[in-house]
């Protein structure tokens, strides 16, 4: 299950480098620093519209210059939302 939106479709789901592993090497393999998310949330992420810190997810100024008035609705529908447990996350899907 996406741990922002609770999408729960298998196919749509990826497991995600919160820090990205170009930025530390280190931490690409630390568990704590990996979370689920959906494409669309994963995209995101990666293209700099909302960031996570401290199981927080928030939209970043970029999404209300780029994304279309449906996606940025979306975006804006999470954020300052609380996540849960990142691990959790993870080991539901490694149950599947
Ligand atoms: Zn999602």
């Amino acid at each position: 299950m996406c741990c922002i939106c609770s999408l729960d479709i298998e196919d749509l789901l990826e497991v995600v480098h919160i820090r990205r592993w170009s930025d530390n090497p280190y931490n690409g393999l630390n568990p704590s620093n990996c979370i689920l998310l959906c494409v669309l949330h994963h995209k995101a992420l990666d293209k700099g519209l909302i960031k996570i810190e401290i199981n927080k997810v928030y939209c970043i100024e970029k999404v209300m210059m780029s994304a279309s008035d449906s996606v940025k609705e979306y975006l804006l529908r999470f954020h300052d939302k609380r996540i849960g447990n990142q691990q959790l996350a993870l080991n539901k899907q490694s149950r599947t």
